[in-house]
């Protein structure tokens, strides 16, 4: 198996000097077993985490150790009598190449009722977490405003158009003009304001004229500083990811904001709470796959992926991801699909 590895911990935006490419015999596969071979391996911003010893709800990863991630597999050798060779299942397997896994660690895929790349996006975890999220913590009602940026992403995009399906109205934050069309023209979202612009903060005003009720929090920095200024009374804030802040190394200049956003918290009434998507898996994980399938079914959920080739290109697609390079469900594709 050739491998990504993890090599120093990174200060700042990961360089190449933090990763090792390393080829890996396999071991024998043992009964319950399988071997895969990776078709798509997904990039996904908690990964920037992982590459850290900062105390957080996951163990980093440790030096040397191939970099975790979800995968879409090919089954290509099987001790197992729950896989055959051929099945396309969804995996943990990393950065890599191959690996041998327990088969119980693996769920297989239906290639013929949705396109295997929506296990990791739209219909995996990303598009779980827009729904748990937004649903259990936002509870947008009709005519509610919600708000969320890294909007045309696959955790955002999923979050406008869900509140859209509870009818709310959907404001998508997002860098760039062609990121905002998107929003709008391809995602249905009601409006989209770019955060990269000098007039995002009256921009984001004009948008949202009767407040914000809901704010799925993805990103923090200035985008925060300035949705808080909206917000209503009784307003929900899910806390679902700050990677404004992921490769940060010192703390955002300026005045501290925490006393002016807690007397927010207290004046308004607000909720403000975080999650980690596993934590509704008991709760929510069978109603997501049956509402989402029949939402991209009836064309009320549209997603978007970014593809790209080989394993060797995915320490650049990963700063990509952190600085906004790509608009839809970033993907590396390993090996022929
Ligand atoms: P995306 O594919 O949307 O990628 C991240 C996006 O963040 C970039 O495209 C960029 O979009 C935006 N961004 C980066 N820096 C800034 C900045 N300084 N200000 C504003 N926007 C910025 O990611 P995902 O959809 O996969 O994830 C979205 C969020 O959800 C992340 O914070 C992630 O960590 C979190 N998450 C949390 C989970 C949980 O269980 N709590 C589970 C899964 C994801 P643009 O160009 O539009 O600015």
């Amino acid at each position: 198996s050739t491998q990504i590895r993890l090599a120093s911990y990174p200060v700042g935006e990961p360089g190449d000097d933090s990763y090792e490419t390393a080829v890996a015999d396999l071991p024998e596969l043992g009964d319950g077993q399988v071997l895969l071979r990776t078709i798509y391996l997904s990039l996904d911003p908690y990964m920037r985490g992982r590459m850290s010893t900062a105390k957080s709800y996951a163990a980093p990863v440790q030096l040397g150790d191939v970099m975790v991630g979800a995968t879409v597999c090919e089954v290509v050798e099987s001790r197992s009598d729950k896989r055959a060779v051929g099945d396309v299942v969804l995996a943990y397997t990393g950065w890599q190449t191959h690996a041998v896994v327990e088969a119980r660690e693996t769920r297989r895929l239906d290639p013929a009722a949705a396109p295997v790349t929506t296990a990791l996006g739209v219909l995996g975890m990303p598009g779980f977490t827009a729904y748990g999220g937004l649903l259990e913590i936002g509870r947008p009602q009709p005519g509610e405003t919600v708000v969320v940026a890294a909007a045309t992403g696959p955790v955002g995009s999923a979050v406008g158009q869900i509140a859209k399906v509870k009818g709310a109205r959907a404001v998508g934050i997002a860098g760039g003009a062609e990121k905002c069309r998107v929003l709008v023209e391809e995602l249905g979202f009601d409006a989209a304001v770019d955060h990269r612009s000098p007039t995002f903060d009256e921009d984001l005003k004009a948008a949202t004229p009767d407040g914000i009720d809901v704010y799925f929090e993805n990103v923090g920095g200035h985008v925060t500083e300035a949705v808080v200024r909206r917000l209503n009374r009784f307003a929900r804030v899910p806390v679902c990811g700050l990677v404004a802040w992921y490769n940060a190394t010192s703390a955002p200049e300026g005045p501290d904001q925490l006393p002016a956003f807690l007397r927010k918290v207290l004046t308004l009434s607000l909720t403000v709470r975080g999650f980690i998507q596993d934590e509704f898996v008991p709760t929510h994980h069978r109603s997501f796959l049956e509402d989402m399938a029949g939402w991209i079914a009836d064309g009320s959920v549209r997603y978007q992926e970014d593809i790209v080739d080989g394993l060797e290109n995915a320490p650049e697609a990963f700063r990509g991801l952190l600085r906004g390079s790509y608009t839809g469900k970033l993907l590396v594709r390993v090996g022929e699909d």
